[in-house]
């Protein structure tokens, strides 16, 4: 409030000021010269509304970033709090990053303790820096930086090129080295991952199939393994990798923290958990909600049933266009 007041003096010039001004009650003549400011609750939030449309905050609204003033006025969390090493800091501003998203706000500081985590979070949210960060700031405080310590597994080549991006972007100042490892591709994108491994490249990012042949052909070594990560890891099983994930997990050291990351929770991902996490902490963000407006329908039915069913529906609605996904 204090701060807000500061912005609503009536001698500025600025015509946003004055208009909002107009809607202030201002008591003068104080001892002191001093001015208290009452702040109208609907021009709070015409305020607060017009600063996230100036900052940009609604162009992204699946990350929540624009919560980022609101949790910035209550002074509830910000970068600076995590105390990142100075060259990762610089990483992060130059990103664009000015406040942590809630899933990077609850996940930071428990993996900079070094506990397991199990976290529920989509994509959108955040997830990805929720982990790099506080990885990318342990490997940076680490005196030796000349083997592998990190694993990321995620189920597409698309997104461990996305993990990539984001990994570099954010270590750009830290001289910490990634890779994404993933299967397809041409012989010259095989030979630049065998070359990014045998460097002793800090952090992998990879699909399951792809590093399991470069465990297995014997080029990659993670002996010195620290950090496993989990991205997306109910995909992950339901793309039947499953076994290959058991596979790659009896490679490490038993000594590591592990992080699972999934955007939903059913049995077999705790299933999993339990094998592979040690006393996780759980993180859970809410799940999105379909938009006001949008019923959600589900019908159990058998494989027969299904044709009929959605002849059915199409008959009985009044839909003006409509979209049918199938899984094949
Ligand atoms: P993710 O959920 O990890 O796929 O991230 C979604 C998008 O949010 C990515 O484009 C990130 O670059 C962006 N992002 C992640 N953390 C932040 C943050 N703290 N502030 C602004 N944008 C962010």
């Amino acid at each position: 409030f204090h701060r807000l007041g500061d912005d609503f003096t009536d001698n500025s010039d600025d015509e946003f000021t004055q208009s909002v001004c107009k809607n202030t009650k201002t008591k003068t003549n104080l001892p002191g010269d001093h001015r208290i400011t009452y702040l109208d609750p609907i021009v709070l939030l015409y305020k607060y509304i017009t600063f996230c449309i100036l900052k940009g905050y609604f162009l992204y609204p699946a990350n929540f970033s624009y919560l980022a003033p609101l949790i910035t006025y209550l002074d509830i969390v910000t970068f600076k709090d995590f105390n990142f090493n100075d060259d990762l800091f610089e990483g992060v501003s130059s990103m664009g990053f000015t406040t942590p998203t809630p899933i990077q706000g609850m996940a930071i500081p428990v993996i900079l303790e070094g506990r397991d985590i199990i976290a529920c979070a989509q994509t959108g949210t955040g997830k990805t820096g929720a982990y790099l960060l506080p990885v990318l700031d342990i490997i940076a405080k680490k005196d030796s930086k000349h083997h592998t310590s990190t694993l990321i597994l995620a189920p597409t080549r698309e997104l461990a090129q996305q993990i990539d991006q984001q990994a570099e972007g954010l270590a750009y100042f830290t001289g910490i080295s990634s890779i994404a490892v993933f299967g397809g591709g041409d012989g010259s994108a095989y030979e630049q991952q065998r070359r990014g491994i045998q460097n002793n490249v800090n952090i992998i990012i990879a699909t399951p199939g792809r590093l399991i042949a470069h465990l297995t052909s014997g080029i990659l070594k993670l002996n010195h393994l620290t950090h496993l990560i989990l991205d997306e890891a109910d995909r992950m099983l339901d793309m039947g990798f499953y076994d290959d994930i058991m596979r790659i997990v009896s490679y490490l050291p038993k000594e590591r923290q592990t992080l699972l990351f999934s955007a939903t929770m059913p049995g077999h991902i705790r299933t999993l958990a339990k094998k592979i996490l040690t006393n996780p902490e759980q993180i859970n963000i809410a799940l999105s909600q379909p938009a006001v407006g949008i019923d959600q329908q589900i019908y159990r039915v058998h494989d027969a049933q299904k044709t009929p069913l959605l002849q059915s529906l199409l008959k009985n609605g009044s839909y003006l266009s409509t979209i049918v996904f199938a899984s094949r």
